[in-house]
């Protein structure tokens, strides 16, 4: 249990969701309904390490069934525990409500720190994990679909995947049963830089809103901007080398388990993930200076904090030194309830997890649809596309009698692949959940934060399943 001073991260995510259900006009029977956690998995599992034999805790959570199949990650660390799951299991329903994925909240997690074992030992755990989902029908393109999360994969994506082949094989849709496989495995191309990818378009759509960078005193659009980022795992690069390439932000810190580094001029986060994988670190990157701790990092004034690791980073005790303007939440649960009362009254606007890290989750259901569909995107109107635009090209230099260079034909007559299709339809996801959020904040004042907002657009989403389904029987 990662615990804050004040509240567990179970407790953090039920506290906002009591406050948020204050702003709705939603029953209490059907509120009660939302929150609690319909199911949890809770298994031992001995697993064969050298001449030894290791038990094994595990959990899967599915949090609500009003949409199914239930969806959302694995986790491998060692402080994994059933209300961890549980509260990650919720966020995953408020995520999937926001942008408009038709599933119900899962997660699960196994208690282990991945570091502490071979490929070998990691690929027995997973496998035999998999079969208890398999026995307890935990497990399924239809029923739930895990993906990668804090310590997982596409490599253990593809073990799960072939896992449930071998009990599954006649299954025709098996390829569903889990997402962020490896695209030559019924992967879809850009499912591993998706959430990084979201994390930047709702940040851009954020700094694009004029009366929220008026409130900060902050100038319109992400370019320029200083950004601080904790956590360098598979979120944490991709938000920072995609809003390098796409937003041109300055990173001016970066903060890791091995500590902290700072650069007035900027980091470019390419060459830091370089320089780590050489060195097995990021402290000593040429051009940075090292902070006194890896919390310094968080402390810094900057004009985006981003942190991109684990829950309750940002809690009651270190809140008020928080010198951020905005503070992007890639992780989930990255700030405890109590620490964004004194955020929130400090004017940080605090973009939330259910929203921003949800870009994972969309790439998920592109690849689920991809799966049952059994066809690439793209596959078949691709070349159609890419003729119909070639004619037209061609029609309007006949009829202007100009020529349209190499580079800008190329340009117009491309026909979309599936990594154009899948960033597009990601997009698409991101901004206009974005409106929804910001518009429910801006509609009702008293409503305290772009959270309260989110859960507010989230609870009404799910109550009104719960009322067109009826209760049954
Ligand atoms: N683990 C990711 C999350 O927390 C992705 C879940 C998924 O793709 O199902 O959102």
């Amino acid at each position: 249990m990662t615990k804050s001073s004040n509240s567990t991260f179970l407790e953090s995510v039920n506290r906002n969701f009591d406050k948020a259900a204050g702003y709705t006009e939603i029953s209490k029977g059907i509120l009660e309904q939302i929150k609690v956690c319909n199911a949890v998995y809770e298994i031992k599992f001995p697993v064969r390490i050298d001449d030894n034999i290791h038990v094994i805790q595990a959990f899967r959570a599915q949090h609500s069934h009003h949409r199914l199949p239930t969806k959302g990650g694995i986790r491998y660390n060692e402080n994994v525990d059933k209300e961890e799951v549980e509260a990650l299991a919720a966020l995953m329903t408020y995520k999937c409500a926001i942008v408009d994925v038709p599933f119900g909240g899962a997660k699960g997690g196994v208690k282990i720190n991945p570091k502490d074992y071979t490929e070998d030992q990691l690929e027995r755990i997973t496998r035999r994990y998999t079969t208890e989902l398999i026995r307890k029908n935990f497990i399924g393109p239809g029923i739930d679909v895990p993906a990668p999360d804090y310590g997982t994969g596409p490599r253990e994506m593809a073990w799960i995947y072939d896992t449930y082949l071998t009990f599954k094989g006649g299954d025709i849709d098996a390829a569903g049963c889990v997402t962020g496989k490896p695209v030559n495995q019924n992967g879809i191309r850009g499912r591993n830089e998706a959430t990084g990818r979201g994390v930047f378009y709702g940040l851009r759509e954020l700094c694009d809103t004029k009366e929220a960078m008026k409130k900060l005193g902050l100038s319109k659009g992400l370019s320029g901007k200083k950004v601080i980022i904790q956590g360098l795992g598979n979120v944490g690069s991709f938000t920072g080398t995609i809003m390098q390439e796409e937003g041109d932000i300055k990173v001016i810190a970066v903060s890791e388990y091995e500590g902290s580094i700072y650069s007035e001029k900027g980091i470019r986060v390419e060459d830091l993930l370089k320089y780590r994988k050489e060195k097995g670190s990021i402290l000593g990157m040429p051009g940075t200076k090292t902070l006194k701790s890896k919390e310094a990092a968080l402390e810094m004034e900057c004009d985006i904090l981003i942190p991109a690791a684990l829950e309750n980073q940002i809690t009651i005790e270190n809140a008020k030194n928080i010198k951020a303007k905005i503070i992007g939440e890639a992780a989930n649960g990255p700030v405890s309830a109590d620490a964004e009362a004194v955020l929130i009254k400090n004017g940080i606007i605090i973009v939330p997890d259910m929203y921003l890290n949800a870009g994972g989750v969309t790439v998920s259901y592109f690849e689920w649809l991809k799966n049952l569909s059994h066809m690439r995107f793209g596959r078949m109107e691709k070349r159609f596309d890419s003729n119909t635009y070639s004619n037209f090209v061609g029609l309007i230099e006949k009829l202007t009698s100009k020529k349209i260079g190499v580079k800008e034909r190329e340009f117009l007559t491309k026909g979309a692949d599936e990594i154009d299709l899948v960033r597009s339809g990601l997009e698409e996801t991101m901004v206009t959940a974005f409106q929804q959020i910001w518009e429910t904040a801006v509609s009702n004042p008293k409503i305290d934060g772009l959270r309260s907002a989110a859960f507010v657009c989230a609870l009404n989403k799910i109550s009104n399943d719960y009322l067109s389904l009826g209760i049954f029987p």
